[in-house]
């Protein structure tokens, strides 16, 4: 028996275990400090009323033998594939199929699944810096990975390079750390550079709720040609909440075809073959999210973690820090000031204003000097946060 060697070249991870190891270090030294965290991913307002009302009421039904149901579509049950293609006619003015639709436990894992239906010699071409997943997922595959660099020059925005060539290419926009999203005109580039070259964009549209300008992108589908080159990656961990319940989608256009194969038949294989779909209470959850309460609710939500955005970002206004996202984006990405490095900059922020963020190193060589500020927080703490800041850098 041998083992998948291509785990061994994986880098451990230490971020976040890194950055609790010392956050708790300091707290054991100084009980009395009240240390706000902006350094988590993850969302912390419950799920709406509309979205629990839909949970309860799809679990009676599960204990009730007139409505009770079994194994369900691996794919995904019609009638949230029709609201989800629904969402995209009517927010993006994007024309889906509802069986371009695949619904599945979220978006971290369809990421990771899809590379079964590719070969292993493809060469992949991921920003940095970026939401490690890509890169991970890959390097168990053994696929050769080739960087992009985001910097403070293209505003973490990199854009094709004609000697960079690579067969599948991952766009996260608004991206995951750096908060910073493609308008169309850049994009379009992006999908013009892959029809030409023959390859495959993994657009990866998590945050897409976050999108508020109307020159920026929410689906890579709102850009002419990319449904014969693009697949898109989406989730409703940030839209509504879910990164506990778990809930996501891909779309295959039907138009996807290399060597004569339509990807959408090789991932529907797939699914079928390894995964028996997402659970009905959830898929009945979800679809909730749509409905015009649902909605209503939900623009709440999203509304409350800008407002948090907007205070960090005019805390870093006030001090004349340089920062991308804030705006379209739950995150904001930070220059660290006086050339400090990122973890310095943490170190500081903890000792001196016992804020907790997240040292962009840990998203990728290009992330060093910068740091993450996260939205997904309380707005009390994030106002206390960003006094902290203002008093300690000024
Ligand atoms: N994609 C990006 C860019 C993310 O930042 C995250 C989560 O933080 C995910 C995907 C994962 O989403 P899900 O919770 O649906 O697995």
């Amino acid at each position: 028996m041998k083992i998948n060697a291509n785990y061994l070249n994986l880098k451990e991870s230490y971020l976040f275990s890194d950055i609790a190891k010392k956050t708790n270090a300091y707290k054991a030294a100084n009980p009395d400090a009240d240390i706000i965290r902006l350094g988590i991913g993850d969302v912390t307002l419950p799920l709406c009323k509309a979205v629990v009302d839909a949970f309860h009421a799809a679990s009676d039904e599960m204990g009730v033998k007139e409505t009770f149901k079994g194994y369900g579509p691996e794919q995904g049950y019609g009638f949230l594939k029709d609201a989800i293609r629904d969402y995209y006619k009517e927010e993006d003015g994007v024309t889906l199929e509802s069986d371009e639709i695949f619904i599945s436990d979220g978006a971290k894992s369809d990421l990771g699944n899809i590379l079964d239906i590719f070969s292993k010699e493809n060469t992949v071409l991921v920003p940095d810096p970026v939401y490690p997943v890509y890169v991970d997922t890959n390097i168990m595959d053994g696929r050769k990975i080739v960087y992009m660099s985001g910097n403070a020059e293209n505003n973490f925005l990199p854009l094709p390079d004609e000697n960079t060539v690579g067969d599948i290419i991952y766009i996260c926009s608004p991206n995951n750390p750096t908060g910073a999203a493609y308008n169309h005109e850049q994009l379009k580039l992006w999908v013009d550079y892959a029809l030409v070259h023959g390859a495959l964009i993994l657009f990866d549209a998590a945050y897409e709720s976050f999108v508020t300008s109307k020159e920026l992108v929410r689906s890579i589908y709102e850009i002419e040609g990319a449904r014969k080159c693009a697949i898109e990656f989406c989730s409703f961990s940030k839209i509504a909440g879910f990164t506990g319940t778990r809930c996501g989608w891909t779309v295959v256009p039907a138009e996807l075809e290399y060597e004569g194969v339509k990807l959408g038949k090789l991932w529907l294989r797939r699914q079928t073959t390894k995964f028996n779909g997402v659970s009905y209470p959830v898929q009945r959850a979800a679809a909730a999210v749509f409905t015009p309460e649902g909605r209503k609710q939900i623009a709440e939500n999203l509304d409350y973690y800008r407002g948090n955005a907007k205070i960090i970002t005019a805390a870093l206004d006030e001090l004349g820090i340089w920062y991308t996202g804030g705006v379209n984006s739950p995150y904001v990405w930070l220059k660290c000031p006086n050339g400090m490095g990122s973890w310095e900059f943490f170190d500081l922020l903890l000792t001196k204003a016992n804020v907790v963020g997240t040292p962009g190193a840990g998203f990728g060589a290009m992330g060093e000097g910068f740091f993450r500020l996260t939205a997904f927080g309380d707005r009390e703490r994030t106002r206390e946060a960003a006094e902290r800041i203002k008093k300690l850098l000024k």
